[in-house]
């Protein structure tokens, strides 16, 4: 491991930030405090910032020397809505809401490389920090965009880093192309018409028929799509219905499906919606189809993953670098900035949960668990890895 030597000096605040922060999560667009902390900090190492993109985003702008090339470093900032079940010292003081993803790590991390970056100025260029308010589910990251990112902010690539819970404490993780899914939710109503349940010939029974969607849209998966397609099609609730007598005049189908494509998603969800009208239709009842697209597929460009490669490796050492590591069907918005940007999005692993002090949860530490904390001795590592990225992205002339 070859850390930045004065980022390790700096562990000690880095870990009070992030652990001040665990204790005061908020949610989507509502991480005032959040960012009234992330503002405090930049503004008192001396580096100018404007606030408001995406309503609680922030942006720190470090320049330097005479180049034109900029890069930007993304950390997001929420919390979750679920209660926290540790009961260490920077436990959470708000009840329902708790830093089970580790953006509290990300945010600090992202701060430990600002007061290096900002202290040392050993790169030619712009360095611009982007705090993105609500990445679960929110899409701050579209939002900041939508308020003039990447217009007011001109830069040439953008990188987004996570914390990764069962990846070895240090170590990193990244795959050129598809590294994390689409994610989209569809739901359906059957329409029949309800009637007594021991006379069926008098109702159209939309249970059978959602039974019959159910199954036929598991062959788009099976049989329609490329195989060597990744996609998923999960039906996770099936409502229909009030008494064992009474056949309901509807059913309603809903769940989601991840794609690493747009093509394989737009072929998903047009058959979805041909299948469900066509075999309503041929038992004579009707389907709502609705069907939300949510996040896209976050896709890391070649050229820029090679580049946070050598940056990874510089600081963990070439064998704690997996290039090649499996992709996730979870979701991320930060596959937004990619369809706009080139770039590349990293793993950075969070170990096995035995960096949890005494005091916590039952649970694993996972990800969205409540007996989760972030790994404060990935900090100086995160932010090491930041600003080596940046001095090799802006190198001096
Ligand atoms: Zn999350
Ligand atoms: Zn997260």
């Amino acid at each position: 491991m070859k850390l930045v030597e004065p980022i390790i000096a700096f562990q000690a605040e880095l870990q009070q930030i992030r652990r001040d922060l665990h204790a005061h999560p908020e949610l989507c667009y509502e991480e005032q405090r959040t960012a009234d902390v992330v503002a405090a900090r930049l503004t008192e190492w001396g580096i100018p910032i404007v606030r408001g993109l995406g309503l609680t985003g922030v942006v720190g702008i470090i320049k330097n020397g005479s180049s034109k090339r900029a890069i930007g470093l993304r950390a997001d900032m929420d919390a979750l809505p679920m209660q926290e079940i540790n009961h260490f010292e920077h436990a959470s003081r708000h009840p329902g809401k708790m830093h089970a993803c580790g953006h509290d790590g990300h945010t600090a991390m992202l701060l430990g490389a600002a007061h290096h970056l900002a202290t040392h100025r050993n790169f030619d260029g712009t360095v611009y920090l982007i705090f993105q308010p609500a990445e679960e589910g929110g899409g701050g990251a579209r939002r900041m965009m939508d308020d003039g990112l990447f217009t007011q902010f001109p830069m040439d690539a953008v990188y987004g880093m996570h914390n990764w819970p069962g990846l070895e404490m240090g170590s990193f993780g990244v795959v050129a192309g598809p590294m994390m899914a689409s994610s989209n939710e569809f739901r359906v109503v059957v329409k029949g018409k309800g009637g007594h349940a021991a006379q069926p010939h008098r109702s159209i029974d939309p249970v059978m028929v959602a039974v019959q969607i159910a199954q036929a849209w598991q062959t788009i998966i099976s049989r329609e799509k490329n195989p060597l397609d990744t996609a998923v099609l999960s039906i996770t609730q099936i409502h229909a219905g009030s008494a064992t007598n009474v056949i309901p005049d509807e059913a309603v189908l809903i769940g989601t499906v991840r794609t690493f494509t747009t093509e394989v998603l737009d072929l998903i969800e047009s058959r979805m919606e041909e299948i469900a009208a066509s075999t309503a239709a041929g038992y004579r009842a009707t389907v709502d189809f609705t069907f939300k697209r949510n996040y896209p597929p976050l896709i890391n460009h070649p050229k820029e993953t090679a580049f946070a490669i050598e940056a990874m490796k510089a600081v963990a050492g070439a064998d704690k670098v997996d290039d090649n590591t499996e992709p996730t069907m979870g979701a991320e918005d930060f596959a937004y900035m990619l369809q706009e940007k080139p770039g590349c999005y990293v793993f950075i692993g969070n170990g096995e949960g035995d960096h949890r002090a005494g005091g916590h949860g039952l649970g694993p530490c996972q990800l969205h668990n409540a007996s989760y904390d972030f790994n404060d001795s990935l900090l100086p590592i995160g932010a090491s890895y930041w600003v080596r990225l940046a001095e090799m992205s802006l190198p001096l002339a």
